[in-house]
């Protein structure tokens, strides 16, 4: 019998399996496909260490008319995902006010700047090192003033939370990355970050680590959740797996098993896709074009170019408009070349209202335990 059972193999599963297993627990990790294949494999693979402040919901009313007019490409929803997230994107709109997000972000700064420092050691047990760089990311302006005031707000993060960064006029940034052709202002470049060349494939190798110390990983439905006097069981299609204590961690699948449990967690869906290319020249570090809002990274399959986010429900049919808009508009910068895969890849970031993940024990269920919600950098703070 296993002592904990963690539901859900991606990034924070994972992890919390490692935790819990290096504090003496007996865990089995339990996950309905192979560890790390969902949100955690198609990320841009950066550890953000500069993201001290989460995601608000802008509250400038240009920018939101910008968004429902579907004129930016960093978000792009659809009126069945906004009705159906109603009351989550009304407690996000209102965590989103100033005084909350400052309050938000001093929680949030002290997990991203430590994020490296916790990734490093399970980089090193796991002989993962090869995957990551530790040159930072750039985030790209094509406007002198959208530079400028990224540049003083790269200052703002420096006095507040000690994120560091340098600015880049056009040539500047250039040199650095030779991949950049087109008309750009510069760039800022944040320094701490570090970057997976293959997020999934740093999963399967925390997921390998878990195993050689003696952690069991079995395939599951997590859906078949059940209690009773001995503690939870799960059926997979070789076995049951029996626990004490859970660990509910299936990203943005955790609200619905919940629900089961007479839980309500309202979430954020923001769907982003991906798409590979065959770029001539590699990125020396990720690069978040703001012209197009996608991020390009250079991964062991090709240059991932990857989109912000769509308000969509959870299973609603792929419309990768915003990468095929993103994907056009980069291709003014960089030689992004032929597209790899044909099909888009899909994931959805947990967001939480609050925008700070939901870790602890599970109200009125005694045994249950979670850890979801990591919204935009659930492979940084893992
Ligand atoms: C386009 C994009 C780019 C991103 N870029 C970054 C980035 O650069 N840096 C960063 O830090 N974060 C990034 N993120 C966010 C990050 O990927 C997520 O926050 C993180 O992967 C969430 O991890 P998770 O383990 O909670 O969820 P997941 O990785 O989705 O894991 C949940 C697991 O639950 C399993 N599961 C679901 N249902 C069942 C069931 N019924 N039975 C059994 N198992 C089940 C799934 O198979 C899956 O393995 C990005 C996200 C997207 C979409």
């Amino acid at each position: 019998m296993a002592e904990i059972l963690v539901l859900g193999a991606g990034m924070i599963g994972i992890c919390s399996a490692l935790e819990l297993q290096a504090r003496g627990h007996v865990v089995t990790l339990a996950d309905r496909s192979a560890p790390g294949r969902e949100t955690s494999f198609g990320n841009a693979g950066v550890i953000q260490a500069e993201a001290a402040e989460p995601y608000a919901l802008p509250r400038d009313p240009r920018i939101l008319l910008s968004y429902l007019l579907g004129r930016g490409n960093d978000v792009s929803w659809s009126i069945a995902g906004l009705l159906r997230m109603a009351p989550a994107l009304w407690s996000y709109y209102r965590h989103s006010l100033p005084e909350r997000h400052r309050r938000i972000s001093q929680v949030y700064a002290q997990l991203t700047v430590r994020a490296t420092e916790d990734h490093a050691p399970l980089i090193a047990a796991a002989g993962a090192g090869n995957l990551i760089a530790h040159d930072g990311m750039i985030l790209a302006y094509r406007e002198r003033r959208g530079l400028e005031a990224a540049s003083r707000d790269a200052e703002r993060l420096y006095r507040l939370y000690g994120v560091t960064s340098r600015t880049l006029d056009a040539a500047a940034l250039k040199a650095e990355e030779p991949a950049l052709a087109g008309d750009v202002a510069g760039a800022v470049h944040m320094l701490q970050s570090w970057s997976c060349s293959d997020p999934g494939g740093l999963c399967t190798a925390y997921a390998d680590l878990f195993r050689q110390r003696g952690g069991h990983i079995m395939v599951a439905d997590a859906s078949t959740l059940s209690q009773d006097r001995s503690g939870w069981t799960v059926r997979g299609p070789e076995a049951r797996i029996q626990a004490e204590k859970v660990v509910v961690a299936l990203g943005p699948w955790s609200p619905a098993l919940l629900r089961r449990f007479g839980l309500r967690v309202p979430m954020v869906l923001k769907r982003g896709y991906h798409a590979h290319f065959s770029a001539p020249r590699a990125l020396r570090r990720p690069l978040l074009d703001t012209g197009s809002g996608i991020v390009a990274a250079s991964m062991r399959g090709g240059l991932r170019l990857a989109t912000g986010a769509a308000i969509v429900p959870h299973e609603a049919a792929p419309k990768p408009r915003q990468l095929d808009r993103g994907a056009r508009r980069i291709a003014e910068i960089i030689d992004v070349g032929q597209r790899i895969d044909a099909q888009p890849w899909i994931g959805t970031r947990p967001c939480l209202p609050d925008m700070l993940p939901l870790v602890g024990a599970a109200p009125g269920v005694p045994g249950m335990w979670v850890n979801f919600g990591h919204g935009h950098q659930g492979f940084t703070l893992r």
